[in-house]
């Protein structure tokens, strides 16, 4: 069994469904036994765009590492994604963070995630269900990425319960 920690993001058309359908989803590659609370985040990149809701969750999978992400992308476009540019908005994106302690460096995929350090939106939820997480390379904790981490942009609370 391996722990994976998974970004999940949606920008377009019901977020909260989207997200909702997507974790639900996940329980097809195993076991979700984490998931952290919801935000509402600004886009970062093309910022002219509408605001992302984002979570952050647990995943204990028997996949590999290739395996999950093509999970991931099958979700992905089950859910109705379809890519057009880079950073477009998206009904659902799934990043992979971290897969255990691994270190992976693959055409198609790097883990732990390269540009999760720059990204509030990534760090914020992830902070709440691993804050102690150390990561393999750079030995800081989530915690302590959170703190360096130099991204202004906004991320708020946001109520499942929130229209
Ligand atoms: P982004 O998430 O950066 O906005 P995409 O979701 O369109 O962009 O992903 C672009 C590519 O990133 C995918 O084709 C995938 O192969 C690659 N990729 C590399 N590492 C990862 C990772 N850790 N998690 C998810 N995708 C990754
Ligand atoms: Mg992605």
């Amino acid at each position: 069994m391996h722990i994976a920690y998974l970004s999940a993001g949606s920008n377009l058309g019901d977020r909260r469904h989207n997200l909702k359908s997507a974790l639900k989803r996940m329980d097809g590659a195993g076991t979700v036994r984490a998931t952290s609370s919801l935000f509402e985040t600004e886009p970062v990149g093309l910022r002219d765009q509408p605001w992302f809701l984002n979570l952050a969750f647990e995943l204990a999978t028997g996949l590999p590492a290739e395996g999950l992400l093509r999970f991931c992308q099958t979700t992905e476009v089950r859910l109705g994604r379809i890519r057009t540019f880079r950073n477009a908005p998206r009904t659902v994106d799934l990043d992979l963070l971290f897969f255990d302690d691994d270190v992976i460096n693959e055409p198609d995929l790097t883990v732990p995630h390269p540009r999760m350090g720059q990204r509030r939106f990534v760090l914020v939820p992830l902070a709440e269900i691993a804050p102690g997480l150390r990561h393999p390379v750079s030995k800081l904790t989530i915690r302590e990425m959170l703190q360096r981490c130099e991204d202004p942009s906004e991320v708020r609370p946001y109520d499942w319960a929130d229209g």
